[in-house]
């Protein structure tokens, strides 16, 4: 079945230019090609008239949690059983979906929810976007996935704790035998977790390594949590494909990312939002403290990054305290308040997030040969980004998702 899409303005991402008054044809679930106004007239196609809107490909969002939903803190999920995670995971993960985003990089399962939904939605028995997923996120012992207190709790309950090589490698092909796509890891502690440090270095060089080592031997990339500059570089050396916040990463850590072609993911938007909600009182002070720590170097850091020409992506670390699913196209709009051009962070989430998904051949621009992921919006976001937040259609492998701002399946 074909389809022919009339583009008032279209953005293909394969650089910053904008065309107008375009049409893509589409056969069953890739694009078949693009051509001016009437180039397709000719073909027995369904004609979806999208004259008056911005037209672009799906979003990728390289830092997901779809089984976390925005609480204040992690209780939640260590009073939930992993049925409930699961529903919510769905539930995230379409929110997603109807914001523009058809593919997910989630890293940071939860009972492997995110294997699990990943497969039902390949499947077509649920509806929602393309997603890699990772699994348990590895750290070590009192490190960001280590969450409880009590000496009398074995293990972790939101990842695995491994606090030597071997416990990494195993945990690894754990990870792997139950199906995730990539590995993630943390090099330091994080913000929302109880009693770690962002600045202090968590797992060492030979963990990550290790753990590497598994993630090449089964060809798949790495991300690792990093906020702390000594932490940044364990990972780097350790050959780690993306570095997840980097807030506080050093000059030495700079351009080592841009030497190694390393990938940083700023999720701006989850330390923006717990510093918003501190100012409404109603953030943890320790969380609080941490989160402005992280923020105040980082739109600098960023600057700098931009400069020596780091691979920056999009990711939005959505799912984390008060950063919601479905919300966090906002991150759009701050990486554009720390000097990134509108058409540049369009790119970031599209054209730079399908490399460093090794998926450049299949997403992330309207090309053909590619699947059919298109979506648009109402405004133009190079005029005004916070058209982003607004996304009004949404086709994912050739399907029509969303159409007129509504979702257009059942379940
Ligand atoms: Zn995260």
């Amino acid at each position: 079945m074909k389809k022919c899409i009339k583009c008032g303005c279209l953005f293909t991402a394969e650089n910053e230019d904008v065309r107008q008054d375009m049409e893509i044809l589409t056969e069953d679930e890739r694009i078949l090609g693009i051509g001016e106004q009437g180039a397709f007239h000719n073909e027995d196609a369904e004609l979806i008239d999208l004259s008056d809107k911005f037209v672009m490909p799906g979003l990728i969002d390289a830092h997901t949690h779809v089984s976390m939903k925005g609480s204040l803190d992690t209780t939640p999920l260590f009073q939930a059983i992993p049925g409930d995670i699961m529903i919510d995971a769905m539930e995230n993960a379409r929110a997603d979906f109807m914001a523009g985003f058809t593919t997910l990089r989630d890293v940071g399962g939860i009972f492997y929810a995110d294997v699990a939904l990943r497969n039902a939605i390949n499947q077509k028995r649920v509806t929602g976007p393309r997603m890699l997923v990772s699994g348990s996120m590895l750290s070590g012992t009192g490190g960001h996935v280590d969450g409880h207190f009590s000496p009398h709790i074995e293990g972790a309950m939101l990842g695995c704790v491994v606090d030597s090589p071997d416990e990494a490698r195993r945990a690894a092909r754990k990870n792997f035998k139950y199906g995730a796509d990539i590995l993630k890891m943390a090099a330091t502690g994080g913000v929302m977790s109880l009693g770690d440090t962002p600045g202090a270095a968590d797992l060492t060089y030979e963990e990550m390594r290790a753990a590497v080592e598994i993630a090449e031997a089964h060809g798949h990339t790495s991300s690792v949590h990093a906020h702390g500059a000594e932490g940044i570089k364990n990972a780097v050396r350790a050959g780690v494909t993306s570095i997840e916040h980097g807030m506080l990463i050093d000059e030495e850590g700079m351009e080592l990312l841009a030497e190694r072609g390393i990938y940083l993911i700023p999720t701006i938007i989850a330390a923006e939002r717990i510093c918003e909600g501190g100012k409404k009182g109603i953030i943890a002070p320790w969380m609080l403290a941490k989160a402005q720590q992280c923020l105040e170097k980082h739109q600098m850091n960023l600057q700098r990054m931009r400069q020596l020409g780091v691979k920056i992506g999009f990711g939005t670390d959505v799912g984390t305290a008060l950063n919601y699913h479905g919300e966090q196209a906002e991150e759009f709009g701050l990486m554009v308040g720390c000097g990134f051009r509108p058409a540049e962070t369009l790119l970031a989430a599209t054209k730079v997030n399908a490399a460093l998904l090794q998926m450049e051949d299949k997403i992330g621009s309207i090309e053909a040969g590619k699947y059919a992921d298109i979506i648009a919006f109402g405004k133009n976001p190079l005029e005004d980004i916070s058209a982003m937040l607004e996304c009004c259609f949404v086709m994912k492998d050739g399907v029509v998702y969303k159409k007129g701002s509504k979702p257009v399946f059942g379940f």
